[in-house]
């Protein structure tokens, strides 16, 4: 795995539980490599005879450039998270972001397919699950700026013609998100701590279902959402999601779902 920072990652605890799990003779490491270095990085990995290779932030769009090859996927969204060796020795870059999110989903039972869902953020993650919502059918998939509307436009953009970006005063994106069926926050806000929450309190209630990609078990957003009386799903379930994708096409195995959720929360 590379990525900066990499130090806290729960990639390396889940990955070598399922490997011993399954008795494979393979070990996952995390390495910090600074922005603008990928390519050298993928080029040690065909020297070292690496089998994959998981890219994390800031990585993903740098990677998406530097593959032999892309997935559907990753092409679609311009960022890899997940590199696979070929028989032949080329590079495939493929994105399981998008479907470990919606595996997420499925696993929590919140339904996608005809609902309107509001995401929160414009960056790599948030790119994922708009065109993920967009892709399992969404009826709408409006995106609120992080801070730059810009950036925004064009995360929209990727769910097609299901996609737009929220009114710019906030009083409109105040009603798209408490109309919304399905609640997104994709930015690092609420992290450390801090007191500024990715939407109101007051926009979530009953019959939403509010997803905080922030891979924890639970979140401050979380926690008022819970107490607001919405369902609850949290960013530990794409994480495992997606390092299972990632798992089966390095491996070829079906991966030990349950034996990696539990390494991720311990
Ligand atoms: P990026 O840096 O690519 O994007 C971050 C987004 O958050 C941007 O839209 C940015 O706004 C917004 N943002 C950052 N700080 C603030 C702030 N102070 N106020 C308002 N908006 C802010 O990061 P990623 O998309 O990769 O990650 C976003 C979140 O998703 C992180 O918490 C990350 O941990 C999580 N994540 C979880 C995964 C999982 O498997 N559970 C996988 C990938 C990510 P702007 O557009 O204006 O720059």
């Amino acid at each position: 795995m590379i990525g900066s920072p990499i130090r806290h990652s729960r990639s390396p605890a889940i990955h070598n539980a399922a490997f011993r799990a399954l008795g494979l003779d393979w070990v996952y490491l995390a390495f910090e490599v600074d922005p603008g270095r990928v390519p050298e990085a993928l080029a040690g990995m065909r020297a070292l005879g690496l089998a994959g290779l998981s890219v994390t932030l800031p990585h993903k769009e740098d990677a998406a450039g530097a593959v032999d090859d892309l997935s559907d996927t990753a092409a679609a969204l311009g960022a890899v998270n997940t590199v696979v060796v070929g028989a032949d020795g080329r590079l495939r870059g493929e994105n399981t972001d998008a479907a470990g999110f919606l595996a997420s989903l499925a696993d929590a039972g919140v339904a996608v397919d005809g609902h309107r869902c509001v995401v929160r953020g414009a960056g790599g993650a948030a790119r994922a699950v708009v065109w993920a919502l967009a892709q399992a059918g969404a009826s709408e998939v409006v995106v609120v700026p992080g801070r730059d509307q810009g950036r925004a436009e064009r995360t929209a953009a990727v769910a097609g013609v299901v996609g737009r970006v929220a009114g710019g005063r906030l009083g409109s994106a105040a009603d798209e998100v408490a109309a919304a069926h399905i609640v997104v926050n994709a930015t690092p806000l609420g992290l450390d701590g801090g007191p500024e929450l990715a939407f109101s309190p007051l926009l979530l209630g009953p019959g939403q279902a509010v997803v905080d990609l922030i891979p924890r078990t639970t979140t401050a957003l979380l926690r008022v959402a819970a107490m607001r009386g919405a369902q609850t799903v949290d960013g530990m379930g794409m994480l495992v999601r997606q390092g299972a994708l990632a798992f089966r096409l390095w491996t070829g195995c079906e991966p030990p779902i349950e034996v990696m959720r539990a390494a991720a929360v311990s």
